[in-house]
Order: structure tokens, then C-alpha cells, then sequence
């Protein structure tokens, strides 16, 4: 039985650490600033920024959030972006993907000013990371980093399997990785069989967007599984499928219509894996934790520099 990795316990202890460094610089300057651009009406982009402009209050940080409407123009987000960029009080400019189609998304990630960017998606931000020279890290493979560390899992000398090659999460995670020493192989959707390589993993991270892909022939017996993927399954029957039937499961479709499912077979990772983030509950919380954290180094950065 796998032990469960979770990620809501790693969220607070992080979220904990952070507040009293928040605390010191409103004390000593100003609370931290973050702002948020969130264009258009996705529905899960609005939960998860709720869910950030949460974070911030509890901490103590100020945070607000610009709405332009699904029409807005590449032009209009870059001019919002630049003028939070020059606004001293802001320290942190989140812009929440996707963008609306007509947009030209990497214009804008490139717009926020590097010293700004709490996504670490700055191309200047990801130079450090390949160089592994302090910058902001991506949130998500970050917190997973933060999960590793803090269960102590051996990461240095592991083989280690990323499923999924994507700038904001396959190809950062598997940077963090080898910067600890693993030995790190990438793979994505024309990786000749998958099954095979991630079987030679210590530590399996799934980030495909595939519901419950990553089957027990995946998996070393006791390697970690780290699962990324959220999905949502809309059928009983896959539903059913995946949980083994679980009523809880099967009550929680009939209540909600869908159920989340990550990247992995949750009932296949609980018998063969040796540690497991499951799906809510394991990496999700730490993205947002991850987050904070960011900006509030931000913060400390540039108000240090400043008062210099
Ligand atoms: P992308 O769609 O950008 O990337 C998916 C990657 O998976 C691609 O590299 C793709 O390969 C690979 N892939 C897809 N299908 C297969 C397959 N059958 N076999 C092998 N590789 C495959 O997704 P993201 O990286 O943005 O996100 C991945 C998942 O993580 C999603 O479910 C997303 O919702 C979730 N997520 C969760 C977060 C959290 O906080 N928990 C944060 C961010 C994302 P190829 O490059 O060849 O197309």
C-alpha cells in the first residue's frame, strides 16, 4: 500500500513559512503586491484564480485582478502588462493561461517584466533554470520539488521519468530533477514503449493530461508516482472503470456530474507504487503555495534592492 503523499500538509507547512517574512516586510516597507490578469471567461482559469487571490489575502498580501473580456487584443494585454510592470506596489504579474485564441500568448509571458514573473515562464527566468542560478522557479514542479524534499525521497543518483515535455511543467520538472542529481529521462507522446522506461523509474512524474493512463505496467513496484494530471471524467462507466467502483467515487459523480482524475490509476499507484500523490490533493495544493512563496521573494528582492 503506497504511502500518500500529501500535498495540502506541504502547502501549509510553506504557506507558514511564508507568513512571517509577509509580515516583516509590512512591517518594515509594504505587504507584497501581486496582480493578476485574468482575460476572458474560462471557468476553471476563474476558480484557480480565486483560489491564488485567497492565498493572498490569508498571508496578508494585497493582490487585485484585471478581467479584460474574451475579445481583448495582444496589444491591450501587452499595454495592462506594462503598466503593472511599472507600478512600484506590484510585485508579482501573474497572467492565468490559456489566453482567449487571437491572443499572442508568448508576447505577453515575454512582456512581464523578469524580476515580475512569480511564474518563473520568463524566457530570462527559465536561462537560470537551465543555468540552475537563483531565479523564480514554475510553481507546480517547484512544489512537487518541495513534496520530494520534504518526505525525503531520495532524489540524488534515482532514475527519474517525466511524462510530458510542456514548458510550464515537463520540461522544468525534469531540470529540477537532474539538478539533484537524478538521472532523468523525458518522454512524451512519441516515446517508443512508454511502459518500459517509466518501469525503470525511482521516482514517475505524469504530467500528460491523460485520465488515469499511467497503469500499473508503468510502474516499478515502490517507486514514487508523482501525478500532475487534472482531468475531468464526465462518464460513470470510466468512472467506475478507474475507481475499481468505488461508491465514494460513484457518489461523488452522481452529486457533481464528473469527477477529477489525474494522469494515473489511482487504485493501480495505492498497490504498486511505494509513495503517491493522489488526485485532488496531492501536487495541486502546492502550485498555489509555490506561488506565494515566489512573490514573496520577489518582494524581498526588489524592496531589498531598492533600499540598498
Ligand atoms: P500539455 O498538454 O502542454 O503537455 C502534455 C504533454 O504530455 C506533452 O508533452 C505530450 O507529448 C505528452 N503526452 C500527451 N499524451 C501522451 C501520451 N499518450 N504518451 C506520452 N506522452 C503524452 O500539458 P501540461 O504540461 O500543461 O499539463 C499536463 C497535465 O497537468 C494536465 O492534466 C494539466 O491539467 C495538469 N496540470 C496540473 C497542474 C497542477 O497544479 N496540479 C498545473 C499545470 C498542469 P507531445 O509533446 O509529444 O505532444
Amino acid at each position: 500500500m503506497a504511502l500518500i503523499l500529501d500535498g495540502a500538509s506541504i502547502r501549509d507547512q510553506i504557506l507558514k513559512e511564508c507568513a512571517p517574512r509577509v509580515a516583516a516586510l509590512a512591517a518594515s516597507h509594504r505587504a507584497p503586491g501581486l496582480a493578476v490578469i485574468l482575460a476572458g471567461d474560462n471557468d476553471a482559469s476563474a476558480r484557480y484564480v480565486r483560489s491564488k487571490v485567497k492565498a493572498c489575502h490569508a498571508l496578508g498580501m494585497r493582490s487585485e485582478t484585471l478581467t479584460p473580456p474574451n475579445t481583448v487584443s495582444t496589444e491591450e494585454l501587452l499595454e495592462m502588462v506594462e503598466s503593472l510592470n511599472r507600478r512600484p506596489e506590484i510585485d508579482g504579474v501573474l497572467v492565468q493561461m490559456p489566453l482567449p485564441p487571437q491572443v499572442d500568448s508568448k508576447r505577453v509571458l515575454l512582456a512581464v517584466a523578469p524580476e515580475k514573473d512569480v511564474d518563473g515562464l520568463h524566457p530570462l527566468n527559465l536561462g537560470k533554470l537551465v543555468a540552475n542560478t537563483p531565479g523564480p522557479r514554475p510553481c507546480t514542479p517547484a512544489g512537487i520539488m518541495e513534496l520530494l524534499k520534504r518526505y525525503q525521497i531520495r532524489i540524488s543518483g534515482a532514475r527519474a521519468v517525466v511524462v510530458g515535455r510542456s514548458d510550464l511543467v515537463g520540461k522544468p520538472m525534469a531540470l529540477l530533477l537532474m539538478h539533484q542529481n537524478a538521472t532523468v529521462t523525458i518522454c512524451h507522446s512519441r516515446t517508443a514503449d512508454l511502459p518500459g522506461v517509466c518501469r525503470e523509474a525511482d521516482v514517475l512524474v505524469a504530467a500528460m493530461g491523460r485520465p488515469a493512463f499511467v497503469t500499473r505496467d508503468f510502474m516499478k513496484p515502490g517507486a514514487t508516482v508523482i501525478d500532475v494530471g487534472i482531468n475531468r471524467v464526465a462518464s460513470r462507466e470510466e468512472v467506475a472503470r478507474i475507481f475499481g467502483g468505488s461508491p465514494e467515487k460513484l457518489a461523488a459523480f452522481d452529486r457533481n456530474g464528473s469527477v477529477l482524475v489525474g494522469d494515473v490509476n489511482p487504485v493501480d499507484a495505492m498497490e504498486c507504487a511505494g509513495a503517491y500523490t493522489p488526485v485532488p490533493g496531492g501536487v495541486g495544493p502546492l502550485t498555489i503555495a509555490m506561488l506565494m512563496a515566489n512573490t514573496v521573494e520577489a518582494a524581498e528582492r526588489r524592496l531589498g534592492a531598492c533600499c540598498a
